[in-house]
């Protein structure tokens, strides 16, 4: 999975070194340099990980990650402290970060916490590279081959079937938005560029590996949003 990560930071030179170590790594970066600005990033792209200085001019690390948690952002935090300060990583770890570093900090050091959350958050996804598959109860979802079980039994699926769980799937509890997969199978198939369209693939999709496509347990209706795949 290609995550995408957010960092805010209003060091230019910090932001860079991270953001360009990160792209390195195959990750989507962005960078908010301020917390007003990171706030706005995070309700729009629902980033999977969030690096966060807490020194921010204007509204600190602090306010960002206490908003960031009100709103239901379930995403991992990494916060970055300032190193004279000991309270700053007992403030930031209450106020829900997942781990902080204290600058200055080594980017291998940062990249190896960053890999260690998202895969915390979302299994072994995290890690890119082929071979995957992804379970759910007896579900099997296998990525390199291209094929969807439920226990033993084979379930046939169109490719946009397929593309639809496989993204949905790779990040359980994030939602898609209909036109978001749209966007994601565009480069498949050529589909109708009208968001119903999304609805009819889930619904068959959902015939076909749900028990109750009318209760379904894998692929969830985020009402007057769009659609998450199951969490564990
Ligand atoms: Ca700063």
């Amino acid at each position: 999975m290609s995550a995408t990560i957010l960092i805010v930071e209003d060091e230019f030179a910090v932001a860079r070194g991270i953001q360009y170590a990160l792209q390195q790594e195959g990750y989507a970066v962005t960078v908010a340099r301020s917390g007003e600005e990171g706030l706005t990033f995070a309700s729009g792209q629902a980033p999977d990980l969030v690096v966060l200085d807490v020194r921010l001019p204007g509204m600190d690390g602090f306010e960002v990650l206490r908003r960031l948690r009100a709103t239901g952002s379930k995403a991992p935090i990494l916060i970055l402290t300032a190193r004279d300060d000991e309270m700053d990583k007992v403030i930031g770890l209450e106020l829900g970060a997942d781990d902080y570093l204290t600058k200055p900090f080594g980017l291998r050091e940062l990249m190896s916490r960053i890999k260690a959350l998202l895969r915390r958050a979302y299994g072994d996804l995290a890690d890119a590279g082929v071979g995957r598959v992804i379970r759910h109860g007896d579900l099997v979802v296998d990525l390199e081959r291209r094929r969807v079980q439920r226990g033993s039994r084979r379930i046939g699926l169109t490719p946009t079937e397929f593309e639809i769980v496989r993204h949905l799937a790779s990040r359980p509890g994030r939602v898609f938005t209909r036109s978001e997969l749209l966007e994601l199978l565009r480069d498949y198939e050529a589909l109708d560029q009208d968001e119903k369209t999304i609805n009819v693939h889930v619904s068959h999709l959902r015939e076909k590996i749900e028990d109750d496509p009318a209760n379904p347990a894998f692929i969830l209706t985020v009402r007057g949003v769009g659609y998450a795949f199951a969490e564990r």
